[in-house]
């Protein structure tokens, strides 16, 4: 039985005191609401503000974490944040391979797959982020995408360290632009991405993978979604800046 995450990705949205207020929000009604004995709760604010929602989230079992790292550990690299800065203020997780860091910093296979390298030395734990373009899907060349986007980004992690990384598929067609992938789309890709797992691991190692999806979800598709076979929870973007939404959204995994 795999324990479910939602995960909230603020992107470049809140400012500081806007962070403090959202975090606050939340926590509270995931407090006085929900339950988090079966699943697992992570807020992804800006680097900014990021050391705030640690202190806030102390004691909740809410879990924080930054939505990118650099894969070296220091250096004249003006700009990045290291994995072992963003461990060291506290937080335990990390979004690595986002598709808005592909499109727009260039960032590929390669380079997530060093940077899920650095993330996993420091035992933050990776949500390794997945996911085809409209084009590919209608071209019918998104199983090849997705194959190599999760074995190279995965070259050289063992089957211990896969105990810290978590994937998330997200269609690129899918965020942010209020297209959801339906539940069976979404399954049929979950349950290719846990084959391409087996293969690599085996079935024990695989069938223990937390496989989210991400996309345009909304508190009225969240339950569905959830229910799927091989979708463990999901990475949401725009509803997780809402309290209200965001909490909804967790209590569908639950
Ligand atoms: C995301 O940015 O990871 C995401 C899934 O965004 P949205 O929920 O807004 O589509």
């Amino acid at each position: 039985m795999r324990k479910k995450i939602v995960a909230g990705n603020w992107k470049m949205n809140n400012d500081l005191t806007e962070s403090q207020s959202l975090i606050t929000e939340v926590r509270g009604i995931i407090r006085d609401e929900l339950r988090l004995d079966n699943v697992d709760v992570i807020l992804f604010p800006t680097y900014f503000a990021l050391p705030s929602c640690v202190r806030l989230l102390e004691g909740t079992g809410i879990h924080s974490g930054a939505q990118n790292c650099h894969q070296e550990k220091s250096g004249a690299f003006t700009g990045e944040v290291s994995a072992s800065m963003v461990k060291a203020i506290g937080a335990s997780h990390v979004i690595i391979g986002h598709s808005e860091r592909r499109q727009y910093f260039g960032e590929n296979n390669e380079t997530c797959n060093s940077k899920i390298q650095a993330a996993v030395e420091q035992e933050l734990t990776v949500l390794y982020c997945i996911g085809e373009t409209l084009e590919e899907r209608e071209s019918n060349t998104h199983y090849d995408i997705l194959k190599a986007q999760l074995i190279e980004g995965l070259n050289d992690i063992s089957a211990q360290q896969l105990n810290n990384v978590v994937i998330a598929y997200e269609p690129v067609w899918a965020i942010g632009t209020g297209k959801t992938a339906s539940s069976e789309q979404a399954q049929e890709i979950h349950a290719f991405l846990r084959e391409q797992l087996t293969t690599k691991y085996g079935e024990a190692v695989a069938q223990g993978v937390r496989i989210l999806y991400g996309g345009s979800v909304k508190p009225d598709i969240a339950k569905e979604l959830f229910s799927q076979g091989d979708i463990d929870g999901g990475l949401i973007g725009g509803a997780s800046l809402k309290a209200r939404d965001f909490a909804e959204i967790v209590r569908a995994a639950q």
